[in-house]
């Protein structure tokens, strides 16, 4: 049993790398499972891709808005936390798609864009294109194997236009990848499933939509409270969900360090690890890598190169939102929680929130006050992040003004850029993931989560942290007991 250099208690001792949502989460739990914890967070602040800002005063997410509640995970960590009574569903979900210069309502009855007919696309879609998806029940089946870029697959079913319309700006708002690389097995594993069962696409779709699943990985699940919504927002912001968690973890004993990147990993004796920071070094019986997969990879380095290098071959997509305040007065009424924008138009912006329609709680905190924001840039598209902040937001307010028709100025803009902010799922992602997770497998005590590896919404990262956590508590707390590791190493 190693010591905490710096903690005053015996017991198993546990070190998370990294601050965001999937650290604390697994660092919640881990200490609910009677382990000592410190949290090591490199930045100033907790959150990482969740955070809390406000524009002209009034509060707004910055970073990840909307928590999917037919997933349990983040709904029941909120809760856990104490902001239960704060969780929100949306105040509005029907959003658009802004194609060939017309916001168009989102089709219903499909699944990631994916129709079940084509009929239930045809308010967006050409003739042409609806004739081709009608073809998809014709043609032979289509060779799955073991993975498949959704967009080939779909397009050479139903064609292309589905693709580029409906399921490319779909994912886009996901994944800010693109749907001709992206895996369909990560992506809509329920789909890519009843694909290689179903003699066509179309066929497939409907099965998924009669076993209810016609939502994405990281969009499904049970259903929760929120009177039965899909998705659900916080008063005050997603973003205040760490800083309730960190709370909760202080509480249980846990410490968190910021400011107090991990800068290196070794082994301590059979089964322990000393963990380096630049002002200490702390003895750990195990340790979350919960920090971005390029960073885990260089603290694997040395000790497992196959799965450093299999972890360093992950790539992120980085994007910026523009965040904008008009007096309400100025803003004519826009339709809808907001739109999202086929990249094959050719616009800059790839989507639009409409913050104070979406959520009563921005909209309450600020009457006078219209909140929207855009997003820009996705996987490969990376150069439009090298404009300045005025450029970027000037270039938000012209797709704004031809989608919408918005003509008024803003009374305050906010650009947030997340360099490398969503790690991409390409075909074989999850093959990848298990290689590396299988290379690690003789290191005792240690484990990888987060929005790398399990999928990257907010409840598949609460997963992934429990799941690394409760397979540490029970390898660590059994190894405290015994004398010798306990539970199966089954990462
Ligand atoms: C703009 C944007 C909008 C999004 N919107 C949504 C949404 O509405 N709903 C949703 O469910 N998901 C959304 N997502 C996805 C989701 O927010 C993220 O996938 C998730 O928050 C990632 O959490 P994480 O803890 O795994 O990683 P991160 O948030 O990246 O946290 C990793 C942390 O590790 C720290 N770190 C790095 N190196 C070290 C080191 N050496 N030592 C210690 N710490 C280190 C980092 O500083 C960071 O704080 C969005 C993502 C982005 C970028």
């Amino acid at each position: 049993m190693n010591a905490d250099t710096t903690g005053p208690h015996a017991g198993p001792h546990a070190v998370v790398v990294g601050g965001g949502i999937t650290g604390l989460a697994a660092a919640h739990r881990l200490l609910a499972a009677g382990a000592r914890v410190t949290l090591l967070e490199a930045g100033g602040r907790l959150g990482g891709k969740l955070l809390a800002g406000e524009i002209a005063g009034a509060p707004v997410d910055l970073g990840a808005e909307s928590l999917l509640a037919r997933r349990p995970e983040a709904v029941a960590l909120a809760e856990a936390v104490g902001l239960g009574d704060r969780l929100r569903p949306p105040a509005t979900t029907t959003a658009s798609v802004w194609s060939r210069g017309r916001l168009v309502p989102m089709p219903k009855g499909h699944v990631m864009g994916v129709p079940g007919d084509a009929e239930a696309v045809a308010g967006l879609l050409s003739e042409e294109a609806l004739r081709r998806i009608g073809r998809d029940r014709e043609l032979p089946p289509t060779e799955i194997g073991e993975d498949v870029a959704i967009g080939a697959y779909v397009a050479a079913r139903m064609g292309r236009e589905v693709v580029d319309r409906l399921v490319e700006p779909l994912l886009g708002g996901v994944y800010a990848g693109d749907a001709y690389r992206i895996s369909m097995r990560a992506a809509v594993p329920a789909l890519f499933e009843a694909a290689r069962r179903h003699p066509s696409l179309t066929a497939a779709v409907r099965a998924v939509q009669a076993a209810g699943g016609a939502v994405p990985a990281d969009v499904a699940g049970a259903a929760t409270g929120l009177g039965g919504s899909v998705f659900a927002g916080i008063t005050g912001g997603v973003g205040t969900l760490p800083g309730a968690v960190a709370d909760a973890v202080r509480a249980a004993g846990g410490t968190i360090l910021t400011g107090t990147p991990a800068t290196a990993l070794h082994r301590a004796g059979a089964t322990g690890w000393r963990v380096e920071t630049p002002e200490r070094t702390l003895d750990a019986d195990a340790v979350v890598l919960a920090a971005p997969a390029p960073v885990a990879a260089g603290l694997l380095g040395g000790h497992a190169p196959g799965a450093a290098a299999l972890l360093g071959g992950i790539e992120y997509a980085s994007m910026a939102l523009v965040t904008l305040a008009f007096r309400r007065a100025d803003v004519p009424g826009l339709p809808g929680s907001g739109f999202l924008v086929p990249p094959v138009d050719g616009h800059t912006i790839k989507a639009s929130t409409f913050s104070s329609a979406k959520w009563g709680w921005v909209g309450d905190a600020a009457p006078d006050l219209f909140v929207l924001r855009t997003s820009v840039g996705r996987y490969g598209e990376e150069t439009q992040l090298h404009r300045d902040d005025e450029d970027l937001a000037a270039a938000s307010l012209k797709d704004l003004g031809a989608a919408t028709g918005l003509a008024a100025r803003p009374v305050a803009t906010t650009v947030t850029r997340w360099t490398g902010g969503l790690p991409q799922y390409p075909v074989g992602h999850l093959d990848r993931v298990a290689r590396a997770r299988a290379a690690l497998a003789d290191l005792p005590g240690l484990r990888l989560a987060g929005a790398a590896y399990d999928g990257v919404g907010v409840p598949a990262c609460v997963a992934s942290a429990h799941r690394a956590a409760d397979a540490l508590a029970d390898e660590i707390i059994a190894t405290s007991e015994t004398g010798h590791p306990g539970a199966g190493h089954s990462s």
